[in-house]
């Protein structure tokens, strides 16, 4: 397809890139403002301080990444990254403890935020069409007509550190500028109100970079040890722990918690690190050399802006990742939501001129009906802690003790259930990985079928879910695949 026009890319990091590849041969020039002076290579900047903690990629963002830019997976595998089985290759501790070790149907990818983002980059400007301009903050956005008519015709920057700005005319501009974009105050200026959901779980993240040695120093890969679910623990054990592999041998360990403090320093990074629910945990990090310094955010909080509530968008703008919806990153979707979105654009963009007046509202919805699922997946656990605020929050009560209370124990139980039932197996990963809802999950007879039936068999003890082994003691390697349900192998990706 070849296009004409220009478009405006507002951000150059995972969402922005999508977008611009999205749009691609729709405009004969795509143009990423970015604000910072992106690096050669695969490190970390200013604009995403974020890139400091572990991100996960969930396969449906593998996959929407992967279609959007062939070749993907490979040139990160190739550049270190590793695509492991979430079940296989963790070690993971759940409420009652280490779950029995065994293949799943699903594979998440592993590698560090810089790394993925420079692998992206590279695939972005393999071919012309899309440029970067680095060092130019967007301050606001140009506009004609009013009421009805108002389109959006391009925007005001700065050059970064400098007083010195501009204005560039384009004929869509696409907001991915992140869980700070001023996309809605943007839009307000031009008289339209966005609603913004929020909830903020107070969800705080204490990461540290480390080299491992040469000689393997676990069977695992990955390892994951969730929170005590008592409230009345040690602090140090409602930790969420986990142990990420990133290229170059090295690993990113990451401690998080709903609304306690975190540690900031290295000396009391060390020392609670060896006071959480597992021995592993400190023992991995007595074997490893720290690169880093301690990185800490509290930039985790649930907001969707929506954008498809507005009666009559304006024509010539449209916002994806972040910018839209960005949530608790405990549940690893923010950059395949992104990824998605992409792919959202680009198909869209196929059907309808992406100029058209009617194209922002028929994108805002569409990508409104992706939304709603990690959006939905991210509230239901964050609305069961006391301190949750936001206009999502419910009111304290019986319905929000429960939440609370169930939470992990429920997590646990459908761990365990999709071993009982492959059907519940590949349901629940549809779930995780965003391409089921949560009330089409829980609603779904055969998943409410085998959740039944496994609780039966657990109440009469026939289950064929070995027990799971105490945090106290070091995971176990034992290899139960063939113990587990017909699966689809997320290696071969055959039945066995
Ligand atoms: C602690 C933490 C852990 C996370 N873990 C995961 C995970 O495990 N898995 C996962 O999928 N996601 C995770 N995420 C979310 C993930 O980082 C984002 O969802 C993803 O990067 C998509 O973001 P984005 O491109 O929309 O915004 P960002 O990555 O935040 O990028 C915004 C870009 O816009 C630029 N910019 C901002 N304002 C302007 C402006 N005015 N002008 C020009 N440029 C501008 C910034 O410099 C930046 O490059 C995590 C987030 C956090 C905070």
């Amino acid at each position: 397809m070849t296009g004409s026009g220009h478009a405006i890319v507002i951000g150059g990091s995972v969402a922005g890139m999508c977008a611009a590849q999205a749009l691609r041969g729709r405009f004969d020039r795509v143009t990423i403002l970015e604000q910072d002076r992106l690096p050669q290579g695969a490190e970390g900047r200013r604009g995403t301080p974020q890139a400091w903690h572990n991100h996960f990629l969930l396969d449906v963002g593998r996959e929407a990444a992967e279609t959007l830019f062939p070749g993907f997976t490979d040139l990160l595998l190739a550049r270190g990254g590793a695509r492991l089985d979430p079940g296989y290759d963790a070690a993971a501790c759940f409420a009652t403890g280490w779950m029995p070790r065994a293949r799943t149907s699903t594979s998440t990818l592993f590698a560090s935020r810089p790394m993925l983002e420079a692998t992206m980059r590279q695939l972005l400007l393999r071919e012309p069409g899309v440029t970067f301009r680095e060092g130019v903050r967007v301050v606001g956005l140009l506009s004609d007509g009013a009421g009805a008519q108002t389109s959006v015709t391009g925007v005001s920057y700065l050059e970064s550190g400098s007083p010195a700005g501009g204005e560039l005319r384009a004929d869509l501009v696409v907001d991915a500028a992140g869980r700070g974009s001023q996309g809605g105050n943007w839009m307000r200026q031009l008289g339209y109100e966005v609603d913004e959901l929020t909830l903020d779980a107070k969800v705080s993240y204490s990461s540290r970079w480390y080299q491992l040695p040469d000689e393997p120093i676990s069977w695992w890969k990955w390892m994951m040890v969730l929170p005590d679910s008592d409230p009345r623990a040690a602090q140090s054990h409602q930790y969420l722990c986990i142990v990420f592999p990133i290229e170059g041998n090295r690993i990113i360990a990451m401690m998080a918690s709903w609304g306690l403090p975190m540690p900031s320093d290295a000396e009391s990074f060390e020392r609670l690190a060896r006071q959480t629910r597992s021995k592993e945990f400190g023992r991995v990090l007595d074997a490893a050399q720290p690169l880093s310094g301690v990185h800490q955010t509290r930039s985790t909080r649930n907001i969707w802006r929506r954008f498809d509530r507005l009666p009559s968008p304006p024509r010539g703008f449209v916002a994806v990742g972040d910018a839209v919806g960005a949530f608790n990153p405990i549940y690893g979707q923010g950059m395949s939501s992104a990824a998605v979105s992409g792919l959202i654009l680009h198909r869209l963009a196929e059907r309808i001129d992406p100029v058209a007046a009617e194209f922002p509202a028929e994108f805002f919805a569409e990508q409104a009906r992706f939304l709603k699922r990690p959006w939905t997946l991210a509230i239901t656990r964050d609305r069961g802690y006391a301190h949750a605020r936001g206009t999502a929050a419910i009111i304290d009560g019986p319905h929000k003790t429960l939440l609370r209370r169930i939470n992990w124990p429920a997590f646990q139980f459908f761990a365990e259930a999709v071993w009982q039932d492959s059907a519940v197996d590949l349901h629940f990963n549809r779930l995780i990985n965003v391409r089921e809802s949560l009330p089409g999950f829980l609603t779904n007879p055969r998943v409410l079928g085998g959740l039944g039936l496994y609780g039966a068999k657990k109440l009469l003890r026939l289950t064929r879910v070995p027990p799971t082994v105490p945090a106290e003691l070091p995971p176990p390697e034992t290899d139960f695949s063939a113990m587990r349900g017909l699966v689809v192998s997320s290696r071969t990706g055959v039945l066995r």
